[in-house]
């Protein structure tokens, strides 16, 4: 496949690549560590591209390493398929890209126990992917990081806190301590010995308690205007298994605390996440400098995540079009989900390209999903082969060729690349046309076929509509027409105008497709901005039609990307099955949403 220049080879700016640029520069950092954090709890989607792209770019940009990192500290809502969809989908965006920059971690590797001034530190170096992980298959063949991996050290780190006085041990009801929280009220349990909370905290670990009574929580203020920092739980009870840890623990630590104090144990220098965690940040520092870390501790910094129209990104609200059977699953090609992208036929490339476009700011906003179809378009533009194929057909005899007319004329791949060369595409007296370009009766400006008109067939004759046959119900099944023979390509009338070119198959040649027309999943720019998003389903979001296409498509291939000419870009599908093409329309030439919204 011919690949166009990659946009990520570009460096952009932004204010965090600025800070890490300056990080460096004065001496504060000497080797750049970010990090990848998806919970598997769904599929990934493509504000985790950006998300994705913007670690992996900086990682990538100051060579540095990026780590991918489960983030599963919620038994109940995690599961090992979103484990390897999360690695199939991360390695497809950064493979040929970002791959070397990839953190391993070596197998069955832990972190390791270090006394540092007096203190015990957990560490698990990284390490960079330099020899590129295989490019084959889409399988990463070195394990993720899993903060589930760390348990263990959190649990010592929770104790340490114990020690220094810095937690407790509640018994308190988990409506209880909301109430308790939102009005400033410190817990009856805050000013328990130390000696009490260790022994407590242990008999939670053992199992003693059922879920819900008891939680650790942080000493912090109970009164501080940030309610993130009113005495926050890190630790609670959950008799739950889980995917990764097994029956191991029956206590899990909080995303806040486990977050934290994972990227400390990883060596992460810049931990780069979404503006809602703007108000946990005071909490990610308070946890950190309360345990009197000795290395350098890890700073956070956030960004506005991407809200695309027509789309909805939530992994609920995804969830429940998958569960609610709306579309075919998580990788359906009209979900914003990156393996629903992949499968549309969108490459990495036009993905990442996107990414770069959107940039990275501090406010939120909604991006104009045609600035994702604008990227697509002009990455397939370059790289597709050109080919024709009729939709929705409709036939025409040359009556003035002869019944075994057979020539083969040269056709053009690609005219952006002329590396792709022509190939051969047969013709002869009967074709097949798109039944959109004749009109019985023209509207004005209708350059196509009409009843006595005039059009060329690409890369062929002009041909004139002499006759319309028609059935018993008034429908036009074929049209007779004749070919100026001298108007090929070299001919003497060669050069003779006509208003339109339409694209056609010889219909003794051609072979049939399965084709699902994709369009957009909303009808709105905002589904979720109220109401019920599935109420704002695009009811023609998939039409299935059976095309005639030119030969050559027998061999389409999945790595290449087909141009149906005057129609739209198509990827092979993977239910395809030999002699029996499925190809999926990645998306229109133009952009017909935008006319519509004109009107
Ligand atoms: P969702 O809100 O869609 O359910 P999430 O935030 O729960 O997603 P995580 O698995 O926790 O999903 O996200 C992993 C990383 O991706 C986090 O660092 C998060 O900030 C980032 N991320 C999630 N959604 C977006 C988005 N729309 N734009 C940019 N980054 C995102
Ligand atoms: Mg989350």
């Amino acid at each position: 496949m011919s690949n166009p220049t990659d946009p990520t080879s570009a460096t952009p700016s932004d204010f965090i690549r600025d800070i890490v640029a300056d990080d460096l520069q004065s001496g504060r950092q000497t080797n750049i560590h970010t990090r990848f954090p998806p919970e598997p709890n769904g599929y990934l989607h493509i504000g985790h591209a950006k998300s994705i792209c913007l670690n992996f770019g900086i990682a990538h940009e100051f060579n540095g390493v990026c780590n991918l990192r489960m983030d599963d500290t919620n038994p109940t809502k995690e599961d090992v398929e979103y484990v390897d969809s999360i690695l199939t989908d991360v390695n497809w965006l950064i493979r040929g890209w970002a791959d070397a920059n990839l953190g391993l971690k070596p197998a069955g590797k832990t972190p390791e126990t270090q006394e540092l001034n007096g203190k015990t530190d957990f560490y698990l170096p990284p390490v960079a992917n330099q020899s590129k992980i295989e490019t084959q298959n889409l399988q990463i063949s070195t394990e993720p990081f899993y903060a589930s991996d760390y348990f263990d050290q959190i649990y010592e780190y929770a104790l340490r806190l114990i020690d220094l006085g810095k937690a407790f041990v509640c018994d308190m009801s988990p409506e209880e301590t909301d109430e308790y929280r939102r009005n400033a009220k410190p817990s009856p349990f805050r000013d328990r010995s130390v000696a009490e909370n260790l022994d407590l905290f242990k008999r939670m670990r053992a199992g003693e308690f059922p879920d819900g009574t008891r939680t650790l929580r942080a000493k912090i203020d109970v009164a501080a205007p940030n309610i993130w920092l009113r005495d926050p739980l890190i630790y609670r009870i959950r008799h739950a298994a889980h995917h990764h840890t097994g029956d191991k623990w029956c206590i899990y630590p909080m995303y806040d605390f486990a977050h934290c104090l994972s990227d400390y144990i990883e060596g992460i220098t810049h931990s780069i996440c979404t503006l809602e965690f703007e108000v946990h940040r005071p909490l990610y520092d308070w946890i950190l400098e309360a345990l009197g870390l000795p290395r350098t501790l890890p700073h956070q910094y956030e960004f506005a995540r991407l809200n695309l129209s027509y789309t909805v990104m939530s992994k609920r609200k995804l969830m429940q079009l998958v569960t609610e059977k709306l579309v075919t699953g998580w990788d359906d090609p009209r979900m914003p989900t990156i393996s629903g992208i992949r499968r549309r036929g969108v490459t990495a490339t036009a993905l990442r390209d996107f990414a770069y476009h959107i940039g990275i700011t501090k406010y939120d906003g909604l991006t104009d999903v045609a600035v994702l179809e604008h990227s697509i378009r002009n990455d397939l533009n370059k790289r597709s082969l050109r080919r024709l194929a009729v939709l929705r057909p409709v036939k025409v005899v040359l009556t003035n060729l002869p019944e075994n007319h057979f020539e083969e004329l040269n056709a053009v791949n690609n005219p952006e690349d002329p590396e792709s060369g022509t190939r051969k595409i047969p013709f002869s007296r009967e074709i097949f046309i798109e039944a959109d370009d004749f009109a019985e009766i023209p509207p004005p400006k209708f350059f196509r076929l009409k009843p006595g008109g005039e059009v060329r067939l690409k890369y062929a004759y002009i041909i004139k509509c002499e006759e319309i046959v028609k059935d018993s119900a008034g429908n036009v099944i074929e049209l007779r027409c004749t070919a100026d023979l001298e108007s090929k390509t070299g001919g003497a009338t060669s050069s003779r105008k006509v208003k339109g070119t339409i694209h056609w198959v010889s219909a003794a040649h051609a072979i049939d497709a399965e084709v699902r027309l994709y369009d957009r999943l909303f009808t709105v720019p905002e589904p979720d901005a109220g109401g019920d998003f599935k109420s704002f389903l695009n009811p023609h979001s998939l039409d299935v039609v059976t095309a005639k296409c030119e030969p050559s498509l027998a061999e389409a291939n999945p790595e290449l990307r087909y141009q149906f000419e005057r129609l739209a870009y198509f990827a092979l599908d993977p239910d395809s099955e030999p002699g029996k093409p499925v190809l999926n329309r990645t998306i229109t030439l133009k952009d017909a949403w935008a006319k519509e919204q004109k009107k």
